[in-house]
């Protein structure tokens, strides 16, 4: 029998210390029924929705491999498919082999990336994006390093791990061709490319292995986490620092904690409130819709051009059955 073990937390004066210890724990779907589980997902998706609406100041969202999954991009990490799984890393994707044999990493990025796979958003980056067009301010916190959730429209983006299709020159700083355009116009023997200003070598803008992350853009990724009302863990087992402290620290400052990933993680049973392992590409685009139509009977003037442009837009999204 599926019970709702989640309850509505009014934190007000409270402090977290005081419900550390009676925290409710996460509402959690699991159950083999299908009928059931399908309640219960239409459930969790509609109590999501309401979180979104209620939720009071600028909105986070972690996000890591498992959003860009449904974009075919290669996760560079994973062990048995990623894209170290079959090249040696100390060969070609350490700073250190960067440094002498900046071709081999450039060789890498044209077979697995371009230009003839060059990743699209999906519904579940479109989602967040359509999100922030309905007025609700958000920020990504991204691990990934592609830049899909600009591309779905989200104009605040933070690269933890930088961004791959951005480059700048190794010898002068300035910024370099995007990484995309080189991708299709470098012929790979030409590889590196090179700065049209001092014929530098050109580097992409992402961590290598055995870089350090950028500080200020984990001191101001700490800094929202530490404000928000409602932070998102959203396909990424935030195993590694700092975005496995980011959950912890946003809910010991008060926030409500939605993770949606394929599996459990250290996170669930410690800060979450609610938790789905479903595709984020199927759930997410349910859960923003829903917020679309309650926030619009809410305030149907104020969004009317909002509902004229995105019906015309997006004329097929509909909720399920
Ligand atoms: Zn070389
Ligand atoms: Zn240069």
């Amino acid at each position: 029998m599926f019970s709702i073990k989640w309850d509505d937390m009014d934190l007000g004066d409270v402090s977290f210390s005081d419900l550390a210890g009676s925290r409710a724990p996460a509402r959690v779907i699991d159950h083999e029924n299908v009928a059931v589980r399908k309640a219960a997902v239409k459930g969790t998706v509609e109590i999501i929705a309401d979180m979104i609406l209620e939720a009071k100041g600028n909105l986070v969202f972690l996000t890591g491999a498992g959003m860009s999954a449904a974009s075919d991009i290669p996760t560079f990490r994973d062990p048995d498919h990623g894209v170290w799984a079959t090249r040696d890393p100390k060969q070609c994707g350490t700073k250190e082999a960067f440094v002498h044999h900046p071709e081999r990493l450039w060789t890498v990025l044209m077979d697995v990336v371009g230009p003839e796979n060059d990743p699209k958003p999906n519904l579940g980056h479109k989602a967040l994006g359509d999100l922030e067009a309905l007025g609700f301010t958000s920020t990504v916190v991204t691990q990934n390093v592609d830049d899909l959730h600009e591309n779905a429209g989200n104009k605040d983006v933070m690269h933890l791990h930088g961004n791959l299709w951005r480059t700048f020159c190794v010898a002068c700083g300035l910024q370099g061709t995007n990484t995309h355009e080189l991708l299709r116009t470098v012929k790979k023997v030409d590889l590196p490319p090179r700065c049209d200003h001092c014929h530098g070598v050109l580097k992409p803008d992402a961590i290598l292995f055995g870089e350090l992350l950028d500080n200020s853009i984990v001191d101001r990724a700490s800094d929202l986490v530490k404000h928000t009302p409602l932070l998102f863990v959203l396909g990424t087992s935030a195993r590694v620092t700092p975005a496995s402290d980011f959950p912890i620290m946003a809910a010991n400052h008060g926030a409500k904690v939605v993770e949606i990933n394929m599996e459990r993680t250290q996170l669930t049973d410690t800060c979450v409130d609610v938790f789905m392992n479903e595709p984020l590409e199927v759930v997410l685009p349910q859960i923003v819709e829903l917020v679309r139509q309650k926030h619009l009977k809410k305030d149907p003037l104020g969004t009317s051009m909002f509902t004229l442009l995105s019906s015309v837009l997006n004329g097929s999204s509909k909720m399920p059955e």
